[in-house]
């Protein structure tokens, strides 16, 4: 073992807007922290409802966006400072399974030519006749049959089928990490299992970390080891994923796990804020960035809370000061 970063994110702060003079800039991302070890290959989802930070947080992964604070680092080099981000094995080693399996395929070539380019363009393999036996090995392990799949064109295949190509493609290129952005969200709920697998399989069997993307807590809670909730680009509690789902802590991770339908109608949805109103005062990243939905708000809560340590998760919230105030 060895304690080595394989990718580490630090401080990262990503405000739109800034660059172009905006005096009230698009806070999509705040001092965002995650460490990915370099011989621990785990499933991190990053979870929230759109408008979070967590595309925005993939992108910054992938060395895609530079943060306007904060420091991505990969096997110990900065990437932006070190200039990883324009060389090939940096752009080999991370890879991207994006949400519409369809966009990333031209209809106009059999569904393979995706799959060759890369491996010419990685250098791995130019000889045809050699690409097409690694493509299909790679479709193989994703568990689809190649010869259902070489020299079909992707309107002849299934949503579920594409987005396991891609999965496949990712994997051929041997990445060490892999961002996979909402993957699962446009395919038949029927489907959606056998991607999850294949995730599970890139961890297990290659020894792949992914940084998984939802909005959807219950797929999370099928892969991931670990767990970390943004709201308005901050993280407002991380850490195990069976921790997070089994006994959260945060107003807000409640509130997205309580999806059990209401039998009253006239109950008061989860998170609704409490009738008496609360002065909301100071700037909106000054406090706690929940504080217009959460319904347990605190006079406190005008003032930005720090991560507590709640049994093994860091949660930012007053609630959980050692001494309330
Ligand atoms: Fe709610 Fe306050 Fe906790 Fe924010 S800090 S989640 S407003 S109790």
């Amino acid at each position: 073992m060895t304690d080595e970063a394989l990718l580490e994110m630090s401080g990262i702060t990503i405000e739109f807007g800034k660059r172009i003079g905006k005096s009230d800039p698009f806070v999509a991302l705040e001092d965002f922290n995650l460490r990915i070890e370099a011989d621990k290959p785990e499933i991190i989802a990053v979870a929230g409802e759109s408008g979070s930070g967590k595309t925005t947080l993939g992108r910054v992964a992938l060395g895609l966006l530079k943060p306007d604070r904060g420091n991505v680092r990969f096997q110990e080099k900065d990437i932006w400072q070190e200039g990883l981000v324009r060389q090939k094995a940096f752009r080999q080693a991370v890879q991207a399974i994006f949400q519409d399996p369809f966009s990333v395929f031209n209809p106009f070539y059999p569904v393979e030519h995706l799959m060759r380019v890369p491996l010419a363009r990685f250098g791995i393999e130019t000889d045809s006749s050699r690409q097409i036996a690694l493509i299909e090995e790679a479709l193989a392990k994703v568990g689809l049959r190649p010869e259902q799949i070489v020299g079909r064109y992707p309107h002849q295949l299934s949503g579920g089928q594409r987005q396991r190509i891609v999965v496949a493609r990712a994997l051929m290129l041997r990445p060490k990490f892999i961002v996979a952005d909402e993957p699962v969200s446009m395919i038949d709920a029927s489907l959606r299992a056998n991607v999850l697998e294949n995730l599970r399989a890139l961890r297990d069997q290659f020894g792949i970390t992914i940084i998984y993307i939802t909005h959807d807590l219950a797929t999370a809670r099928q892969v991931s080891d670990r767990l970390y909730v943004l709201y308005r680009g901050r993280a407002v509690e991380t850490g195990p994923a069976d921790r997070l789902i089994g006994d959260p802590q945060h107003p807000y991770t409640q509130l997205l796990m309580s999806s059990v339908p209401r039998p009253d109608p006239d109950a008061p949805w989860p998170g609704e804020a409490p009738q008496e109103e609360l002065d909301v005062v100071g700037r909106d990243r000054d406090r706690c960035v929940f504080i217009d939905r959460c319904p347990r708000r605190m006079e406190i809560c005008n003032r930005k809370p720090p991560h507590f340590d709640v049994g093994g998760a860091e949660v930012a919230c007053h609630l959980y000061a050692p001494t309330r105030p």
